[in-house]
């Protein structure tokens, strides 16, 4: 069976499905890999590095010569309706919010595989994007925020005097909250971090950093998922984080509900109250921000409440596609991995009584699979 890897057509994103690596891996399993010239060049593969992995590189792929197509981005529904009738696609497809390609795929009776919906359960991790692109993402986000905090994140002690360590506050202790308290904590500043889920506080003091223990009941949802607060618990929850807030040098911000806007953790208000030369990344800007008035791929400066200075503002954008190498080697295993869990004799045959491949499904032969999307879909 033919895999073909697309070479991404969406401005600013760097990654790819496959890396000779991953082509390696799938030869293995008896499939045929054709890559769209230049699909790598990003993230640092060339054609020819495809090619000796065995790989057969093509100007342009045709959907009608392939039996799987892997992306990263989602596809566009114009793109979806060309796929013939049985194609399978494995990528990314931002299903609450790309409903339009959802059910172009269902209509061109494509089988295509979310990577967003792979069940979080351990046999699925080598499989489970939004992990390792989190990673990424957590990683980044603290570089950002250093390289625009006019001071030093480490405690030093010199001769000429002693400067003090940054202090950073995490909002939202995911696996990019997580990280990013992990990086800021390398970095050498001091970090405290918060999350709704109060299973987060061990995993917060577990990478190193004080847990900000706020007087708001849990809200823990289905899956291990932060549900959506109530707006006067919302709004409690900004009074209370207030004080921390303003007393922090940087704040990173990663707060999500899956299928959601991000939540308003941060007003204007509270941003205005930092200290002048405070620094604030807002990872979740492209879904709607946790921080009020932040735009994605922009830095904005917001004047301090005292007239004395601004603060940094900045709305991250394509967080992964920043360190594309490092980012698609780890797609492309996800990608890779999930292949192998469905490839049988050198075909992909999707087994659905697997609970992985049921989960990751979004749409086959000619229906939504996914309730939630089907549901908004009609
Ligand atoms: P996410 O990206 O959906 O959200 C990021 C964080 O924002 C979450 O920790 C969430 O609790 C938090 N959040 C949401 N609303 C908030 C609010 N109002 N205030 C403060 N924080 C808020 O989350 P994620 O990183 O994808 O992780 C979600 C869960 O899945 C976690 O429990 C994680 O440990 C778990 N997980 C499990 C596996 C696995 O078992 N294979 C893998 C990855 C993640």
């Amino acid at each position: 069976m033919r895999v073909g890897i697309a070479r991404e057509r969406l401005r600013g994103e760097r990654r790819v499905a496959a890396t000779p690596e991953t082509v390696t891996q799938l030869k293995a399993l008896g499939l045929e890999v054709l890559v769209e010239s230049g699909a790598g060049a990003e993230s640092g593969h060339t054609d020819a590095s495809y090619t000796g992995a065995g790989a057969t590189v093509v100007p342009q792929l045709t959907p009608g010569d392939l039996g799987v197509y892997c992306h990263v981005r989602p596809l566009t529904p114009e793109f979806a309706a060309t796929l013939p009738a049985g194609t399978v696609t494995v990528g990314l497809a931002s299903p609450a919010s790309e409903l339009a390609t959802v059910a172009a795929l269902a209509t061109a009776g494509v089988t295509a595989f979310a990577l967003e919906l792979v069940p979080r359960i351990s046999r699925a991790q080598s499989m489970d994007a939004l992990t390792s692109q989190s990673l990424v993402s957590g990683y980044r986000v603290v570089l950002e925020a250093a390289i625009r905090f006019p001071r030093f994140f480490p405690l030093y002690m010199t001769a000429a005097g002693t400067i003090p360590p940054a202090r950073v506050l995490v909002l939202g202790a995911g696996v990019a909250g997580l990280q990013a308290i992990a990086t800021a904590k390398r970095l050498g500043a001091r970090v405290s971090a918060y999350d709704v889920r109060p299973a987060s506080a061990d995993e917060v003091t577990s990478m190193g950093g004080t847990f900000v223990n706020l007087d708001l009941d849990a809200v823990e949802g289905a899956g291990g998922y932060a549900r959506e607060l109530s707006e006067d618990r919302a709004v409690r929850q900004r009074e209370l984080l207030a004080p921390y807030v303003a007393a922090a040098d940087v704040m990173i911000t990663t707060a999500a509900i899956p299928g959601r806007a991000a939540p308003l953790l941060v007003t204007h208000d509270m941003v205005t109250a930092m200290r002048p030369g405070s620094v604030v990344v807002d990872l979740a800007a492209e879904t709607g921000g946790n921080v009020e008035g932040v735009v994605a791929g922009q830095d904005t400066l917001v004047p301090t409440e005292g007239g004395d200075g601004t603060v940094t503002l900045v709305g991250m954008k394509d967080a992964p596609s920043t360190m594309p190498a490092d980012a698609s080697r780890l797609y492309a295993k996800n990608v890779a991995n999930l292949l192998a869990l469905m490839t049988v004799d050198g075909a992909v045959t999707p087994d659905f009584t697997d609970e992985v491949v049921a989960g990751a499904c979004l749409t086959h032969a000619g229906t939504i699979r996914h309730a939630p999307t089907a549901a908004a879909v009609t």
